[in-house]
């Protein structure tokens, strides 16, 4: 069978929808429309029971108890509930000190973790940004060294969406419960991925969302411990009281059941799919490695998700990498912001030069990658970076054995 152009290869960044997933949708949005509030008529009871579905599988997926599910739409919300909510209902300024209170993250976070760290920055709270090495990982002596007497809340992803790396976080959990302080963690690249549990893992607060694990977008959820320790926080808008009063507003049901039917699949298959898309993964990686020099795969090379790889290729061009691989649909080492083509901070974080970083892609694997699509992958970069090379000095000089390194640069 003839391979359909262009191969996904973006996983990190979204999933299709499974099939399964819609199917379990679909009867809510035309016969069990009720609103799942409405608590005296059969419409009501249909959509609760959606709902209830929802979220006794989203509780199973990590370990939790289903009063301890809030459901949001997205983990950009999540987070910002989590960030801001615990730090509005935990602040504390210290005898003598103007903080409001001290916040840890990492440099490499997400911007939806980042971004609201910041805004709390912004209004009179502190924040450390660890910075990890070169391996890309948080460990928890890190975090210990930076926890100071009014630090309220720690918060670390789970997993890199850029290089998949991992970080400790049972171990950054147990660190932050020693001294009570709340330990978040944006989990959306791992849960559905890899086994979580929030009792043996120590985590506190937790968001994941489904559009990253095959169900459908505009949903997801935070996990709210409710014992040892009781978690409070502030709701960040007012309404109906629905989740606890957490996040009030209409349910979105529809949404809501297919981000619970894709948890159930999630926790069913993730061995199987883990396994063999490891094997895809390391085989796209070695073959890639073996056939380019001066290619390196970008972070810790067994402390990451089966399913990531982010890959950097020297002397060749950031822009037209991307161009010579349009039949992958995957991400460069670059985000575009309005005037330019700025070099990933996350890479950066790493150490990775910003021409390194330009011509790095990031190949993201998913239920639907199969072989002949890691062969195809394979072959086209391999090609690309042949070609570009062929008309790169650079490289020539290298091939010569020319330390660039020590080549005085024309300033220009
Ligand atoms: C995709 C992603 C988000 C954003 O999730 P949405 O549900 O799209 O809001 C946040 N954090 C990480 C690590 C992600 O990969």
């Amino acid at each position: 069978m003839a391979l359909k152009l262009p191969v996904y290869m973006d996983h990190a960044a979204t999933t299709p929808c499974d099939p399964r997933v819609v199917e379990a949708m679909l009867p809510y949005f035309t016969e069990k429309f009720g609103n799942p509030g409405s608590r005296n008529h059969k419409f009501g009871w249909d959509a609760e029971e959606g709902i209830d579905y929802a979220r006794d599988a989203a509780a199973k997926l990590i370990g939790a108890n289903e009063k301890e599910i809030i459901f949001t739409s997205g983990s950009t919300e999540s987070n910002n509930l989590a960030i801001k909510g615990a730090a509005y209902m935990y602040e504390k300024a210290p005898a003598g000190s103007k903080s409001r209170g001290h916040i840890i993250t990492a440099i490499h976070e997400h911007k939806a973790v980042l971004d609201p760290v910041k805004r709390l920055v912004k209004e009179g709270f502190e924040a450390t940004f660890l910075e990890p090495g070169e391996d890309g990982i948080i460990t928890a002596d890190m975090v210990a060294a930076a926890i100071r007497p009014d630090t309220i809340l720690v918060t670390l992803m789970w997993a890199n969406n850029e290089i998949g790396t991992i970080n400790e976080i049972p171990q950054i959990g147990r660190v932050c419960r020693g001294k009570g302080i709340l330990l978040h963690t944006d989990a959306t690249q791992w849960t559905g991925k890899m086994p979580t549990n929030v009792e043996t893992d120590n985590v506190d607060l937790l968001s994941w969302s489904s559009h990253k694990i095959y169900g459908p977008k505009g949903v997801g959820a935070l996990y709210v411990r409710r014992h040892r320790p009781r978690v409070r926080l502030q709701a960040l808008q007012d309404g109906g009281g629905q989740e606890r009063g957490f996040r009030p507003g209409t349910l979105n049901v529809a949404g809501i059941v297919g981000f619970g039917k894709a948890c159930e699949i999630a926790l069913a298959e993730m061995d199987s799919d883990g396994q063999r898309l490891l094997k895809l993964r390391r085989r796209l990686e070695t073959e890639l490695n073996q056939a380019i020099d001066v290619s390196k795969v970008n972070g810790h090379a067994d402390k990451r998700l089966p399913h990531i790889t982010n890959i950097s290729f020297g002397f060749v061009e950031g822009e037209g990498l991307m161009m010579a691989v349009k039949n992958i649909a995957c991400s460069s080492g670059s985000a575009c912001t309005s005037a330019s083509l700025e070099p990933s901070y996350v890479l950066k974080a790493l150490g990775v030069g910003d021409e390194l970083a330009h011509s790095s892609l990031r190949l993201s694997l998913g239920k639907g990658t199969t072989d002949e699509q890691i062969d195809y992958a394979i072959k086209e970069i391999i090609t690309a970076v042949t070609k570009l090379r062929a008309m790169s000095p650079l490289y020539d000089m290298h091939k010569e054995g020319i330390d660039l390194s020590k080549v005085e640069w024309a300033h220009h």
